[in-house]
């Protein structure tokens, strides 16, 4: 087993873990699989945060944990409330790095957003995210404890549970792919948080390798694909990861995705005024969908602006008159409802108005 290299007094977070990494550790230590369950539930179900708390297991078992496992600290730095009900978090990580969550309330339940890595090297330049260089990757239990956090929120609130989970803050999940999956083990995990795998969705902008892995994986999360243009030209003028993975190898990997999964996927479009939503480039992207047509969704989203990117938001006519193009040529598309507009909704923007 790799245990992550932060540790705090050469101890890590109890929450890097999912079942079966707990269930090894216990093993490995002579604790039964019905103690190491109690462990897991006390985490997860309780959500208790101190071992000696955990009145159900015995003081050499509680002592055990102490002496490996500690709870890492994640500090609330800024919380902004939104009249949709979109919530935004602001948190600070142990080594005073920023990332944000975002809780947002749909007639189906309640999803929260979460941040992959402290930055993002991938470097689309309409983002806020992309604007500065990577630092590091998230560790699992960074992004578990932003769950853990907003559900403690929504306990003081409105007790309502977290049913959905987007991987789509700050990062390319796909750049971290480990960490992301073991989180998505412990989301899905039936006694931890039991979110579905059909609730789970991650969005990548397109690493298809990874496209390829993530199909193999137990949990059949949903895929969103962050497209945004209809061709290369267009493509690697916002993203530059496209010289890469140019929209040819995404798609013969997405082929590959579709027939092993029999999934469907989303495919991502922010609406950039005067760049990318002409009828030119809808009939383009009706053309490039076309033949995968059955397993796509389109999701077309207003642009948000970034101050420094320069793009603007598409005009809500030409916004529509994509839209009904789209679906005149039956693809499935819907207009993305806007989270938070007014609270610095895309991702990163919160946390680019701290970093300078
Ligand atoms: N790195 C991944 C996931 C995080 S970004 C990806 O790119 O898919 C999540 C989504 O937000 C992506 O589709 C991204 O293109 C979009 N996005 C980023 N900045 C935005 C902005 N200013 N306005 C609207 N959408 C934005
Ligand atoms: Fe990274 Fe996604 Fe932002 Fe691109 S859109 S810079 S991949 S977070």
């Amino acid at each position: 087993m790799e245990w992550s290299l932060i540790k705090v007094n050469g101890k890590q977070s109890i929450y890097n873990l999912n079942r079966k990494d707990l269930f090894e550790w216990a093993k490995a230590k002579s604790i039964s699989s019905f103690y190491a369950l109690k462990i897991w539930e006390n985490l997860y179900r309780k959500k208790i945060t101190s071992f000696p708390e955990m009145s159900d297991l015995k003081l050499d078992i509680i002592n055990i944990l102490d002496q490996s496992f500690y709870f890492n600290h994640l500090e609330l730095v800024e919380v902004q409330e939104s009249s949709d009900d979109t919530v935004k978090f602001l948190l600070k990580l142990e080594d005073e790095s920023l990332i944000e969550s975002v809780l947002m309330d749909h007639k189906f339940g309640k999803s929260v957003c979460v941040t992959t890595q402290i930055g993002c090297n991938i470097g689309c330049n309409f983002c806020a995210s992309g604007l500065k260089p990577k630092m590091r990757d998230l560790e699992v239990y960074e992004i578990i404890s932003q769950i853990l956090r907003v559900q403690d929120y929504l306990d003081k609130k409105t007790k309502e549970k977290i049913t959905h989970v987007v991987v789509m803050g700050i990062g390319e999940p796909f750049d971290n792919y480990d960490n992301v999956m073991k989180f998505l083990s412990i989301i899905n995990d039936d006694r931890a948080f039991a979110i579905g795998s059909r609730h789970i969705t991650v969005s990548t902008s397109g690493l298809s390798p990874k496209i390829l892995d993530f199909a193999k994986e137990d949990i059949r999360a949903n895929l969103a694909l962050s497209l945004h243009a209809p061709n290369n030209k267009l493509r690697s003028q916002l993203m530059r990861i496209n010289n890469v993975y140019p929209i040819e190898s995404i798609f013969a990997a997405l082929k590959e995705y579709i027939q092993i999964t029999n999934k469907r996927v989303t495919f991502e479009y922010i609406m950039i005024k005067d760049f990318n939503d002409s009828l030119k480039e809808a009939k383009e992207l009706v053309d490039l969908i076309e033949p995968i047509k059955k397993f796509a969704y389109v999701n077309l989203i207003p642009y948000n602006p970034v101050f420094e990117t320069g793009y603007e938001r598409s005009s809500e006519s030409s916004m529509n008159s994509f839209f009904d193009f789209l679906s005149k040529h039956k693809i499935r598309c819907v207009m993305r409802r806007e989270h938070g507009s007014h609270i610095d909704a895309a991702c990163g923007q919160l946390r680019s108005r701290y970093i300078k």
